[in-house]
Order: structure tokens, then sequence, then C-alpha cells
């Protein structure tokens, strides 16, 4: 593949200029703060284009606030957000985001159908109406997560892993070329984290581009083929089996995973 690319001027950009206009997500010295101190601190990342990413880091490593940040939720205080080699402002629509589902709060009922066609309004405007082609596209996403039966069901009634489904069909309604998830293994059931694995791993084959803040480390090597690692600053990126090492781990978890531990994650796929 030749990564040099000719701008408007005829001016030759370098593999790195490149390199960003190519990714699906690129960031560059991104500082998060909502108070004194960083929640992410000058974090440069290059995701790469159809594949699954994992972001792993301790607690309150700047986790949600990185995906936060690239989807323009949370104002950073300094840094830069390309998604597909443009502003977000203008690629915002190539995004589909799946919240960690905790931070969802149903108060008031709302059918499973209404959920996943509420991600469809950033195409259709506010004022646009849900036609039958739209409805027809939010039933095939809930099919490919197994929730077709549960489409007029209140989403407030449905089972944690129920309702993480529901979330990924919404995302899948929107035809994104980037799904961006925040622990979606989270709080779910072993069937509903083998239909999502197999629908992201879809995605991906497709030519997709899937990047999800991952919790469990024992499962990694089995999902993702891209890590970054974080813990506030971003200590390792890259290809699994040279950013999920030992080093990295240790460096990103500190004594909250023992070393013996960090030895058998890193050693899994070896
Ligand atoms: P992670 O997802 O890796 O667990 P978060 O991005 O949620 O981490 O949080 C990073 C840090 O920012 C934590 O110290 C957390 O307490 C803080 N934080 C997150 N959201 C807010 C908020 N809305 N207001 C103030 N502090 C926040
Ligand atoms: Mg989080």
């Amino acid at each position: 593949m030749n990564l040099t690319l000719a701008s408007a001027d005829g001016a030759r950009l370098g593999p790195e200029m490149a390199a960003l206009a190519h990714s699906p997500l690129a960031i560059r010295g991104l500082t998060v703060s909502y108070g004194e101190k960083p929640a992410v601190f000058s974090v440069d990342m290059t995701v790469t284009a159809g594949a699954m990413t994992a972001i792993i880091g301790p607690n309150g490593a700047g986790k949600s606030t990185l995906l936060k940040a690239a989807l323009g939720i949370v104002k950073p205080l300094s840094g830069s957000v390309t998604v597909f080699g443009k502003p977000l402002a203008e690629a915002r629509g190539r995004i589909a985001y799946v919240p960690q589902r905790a931070s969802v709060d149903w108060d008031f009922p709302t059918r499973v159908i209404d959920v996943v066609t509420m991600g469809l309004y950033r195409e259709l405007g506010l004022l646009g109406r849900i036609g039958a082609a739209h409805k027809a596209r939010a039933m095939a996403a809930l099919e490919r997560v197994d929730m077709d039966g549960f489409a007029t069901r209140q989403i407030g009634q449905l089972s944690g892993g129920q309702q993480q489904r529901v979330f990924l069909a919404r995302a899948l309604a929107q035809g994104a070329d980037l799904y961006l998830l925040d622990e979606p293994f989270a709080g779910v059931d072993a069937a509903t984290e083998k239909a999502i694995i197999a629908v992201l791993k879809t995605l991906r084959d497709e030519g997709r581009t899937v990047v999800a803040v991952h919790h469990d480390l024992s499962t990694v090597r089995d999902y993702f083929e891209r890590v970054v690692l974080m813990n506030v600053r971003k200590i390792a990126e890259g290809p699994v089996d040279e950013a999920f090492v030992p080093e990295y781990l240790q460096e990103a978890y500190g004594g909250r995973l023992a070393t013996a531990q960090i030895d058998q994650l890193s050693l899994a796929g070896a």
C-alpha cells in the first residue's frame, strides 16, 4: 500500500500525515480534566481501520472519558480528534456509540423498538419522521442480536444482557463505519457476551472498525487484534503481541494485578 498521499495543492504528505488521514479515529495530544487533576493526559492514539481495538486500564484510568472526548460529549482542555481524516464535527455521523450500561437510567417507559430508532435521529434530524424503511432497519438490527421478539417490550424490564443487545442494535441500525463501545460485556450473561462478540467480529469482517473499552483481561487475546493500555496517560498501543505484555500491564495496573497474574495473561496466547 502506498502511504504517501497527494494533497489538494499537489504537495506530498509524509507517512505520519497519511496515517492520520486514513485512520477511522486519530487523537493527538488529548487532555481532559473535570477538575484540577486531568482524567486523560496528553494521549495520542491512531486507530487501525478494519480491526478490533481494546482500550484497557484500571478503574478511573480515563477510558470512558477518552471515548467521550472522541465523540465530543466532553470537551477537552487541549488536543485534536479526527475521524476518517476529517474534523469530528464533519464525520460524527460515521460513528456509533454504545455507552457504559450503568450510565443509562430508564426513568420513563420506552419501548425497545423506540430505543433503536432513536439512533436514527442524527440522520433524520430533529423534525424527521421515522418511516416504514427506518422501522424495518431497526427490526433487522434487533434480529442481528436476537432481540426482534422483544420490540414492543419496555427497555427497563429487560435483563442487563438484553438491554446491552438492544444498545448494540441501535448502533447497528445507524450503519456506522466506526463503533465505540464502553465495556460492552460488563454485567452481561455468557450468551449475550457470545452474541455481542459474534456481531462485532462480523462488523470487523465487513471492514468496519471497532474500539471497545474492555475490563476482562482474560479475553483480550481472543477478542481483539490491537490494544491501547492507559492510565491517564497512554502506556502502550499496538498489536496484542506487542502491547499486551507484562512490562506495560505492570505499568498500567501497578500493584492492582499480581505479577503472577500478569505473566499468565500475557503468556496465554503464546
Ligand atoms: P474509567 O472509564 O477508566 O474507569 P473515567 O473516564 O470514568 O475512567 O474516569 C476518569 C476519572 O475522571 C476518574 O477519576 C473519575 O472519577 C473522573 N470523572 C469521570 N467523570 C467525571 C465527571 N463527570 N465529573 C467529575 N469527575 C469525573
Ligand atoms: Mg469507564
